[in-house]
């Protein structure tokens, strides 16, 4: 089943910001969600993560609706990175995986196997503002898998980074999808998310105006990189 948004569609007043979204990413699939600025990516994750509201339509995760009640099951990378600069890297994971009611030491073990793996096991006792913006979304992320969701919503993973730690990234998100996760995430390059994903939806003002998969609407485009303006 895995998640369903059916008929999603968010309003400000009277400005709508997410027009009428209907579709279905099964299990353990990853699914690109393409768009310029304001296209109503991060609204429509807002509302998947349950901390707003749709104004009319229904999301679901396997059947059932979500709510605060499921946040244990969904991981989240924020586009607007909120981590607590004076903080240690393992005192940030600690606090935050503390608020997700995992114990320290499972934390600080997952935490070591993610750093390792980052090839930054030397700043686990670094504040966090004396990492660069690269390590510092790898801090970030390792928050948002740290209680190993069944759903990983990751929005602008790549924005900023550089070639060697998007491919870092890349590998680790495919890797947690082969290991069971479901994976959504947002870009506005489609060269980030041609390699990852097989089905995608193309936002604009809102409306989800492509949808489908990725072999599908390259073959009706006949492009290879389609750049969506507004990075
Ligand atoms: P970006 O890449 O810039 O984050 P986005 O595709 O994620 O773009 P959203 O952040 O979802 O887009 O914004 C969609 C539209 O909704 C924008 O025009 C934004 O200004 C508007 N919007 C978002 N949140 C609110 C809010 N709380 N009140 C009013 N308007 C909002």
């Amino acid at each position: 089943m895995g998640l369903v948004l059916q008929h999603v569609t968010k309003q400000f007043g009277s400005f709508t910001a997410v027009d009428d979204v209907t579709l279905c990413i099964p299990e353990q699939h990853m699914f690109g969600f393409l768009g310029a600025n304001g296209a109503g990516k991060t609204t429509t994750f807002r509302m998947i993560l349950g901390l707003l509201e749709p104004t009319k339509g229904e999301i679901t995760w396997n059947g059932e609706r979500i709510t605060y009640k499921h946040s244990h099951l969904i991981g989240y990378l924020p586009e607007e990175r909120g981590l607590y600069p004076k903080l240690k890297v393992k005192e940030q994971l600690i606090y935050l995986g503390r608020l997700r009611g995992l114990h320290k030491e499972e934390i600080v073990k997952e935490m070591r196997y993610w750093l390792e793996r980052f090839k930054i096991p030397q700043y686990e006792n670094q504040k966090v503002e004396q990492l660069s913006k690269g390590n510092q979304q790898k801090i970030q992320f390792i928050a948002a898998v740290l209680h190993r969701p069944q759903l990983l919503i990751l929005d602008e993973p790549f924005s900023g980074l550089d070639p060697v730690n998007v491919e870092m990234l890349k590998k680790a998100v495919i890797d947690l999808q082969q290991k069971g996760t479901t994976i959504v995430f947002s870009s506005h390059r489609m060269e980030h998310v041609e390699q990852l994903c097989e089905h995608i939806c193309i936002m604009h003002k809102g409306k989800p105006i492509v949808h489908g998969s990725i072999k599908e609407l390259k073959r009706s485009f006949g492009k290879k990189n389609v750049i969506i303006h507004g990075e």
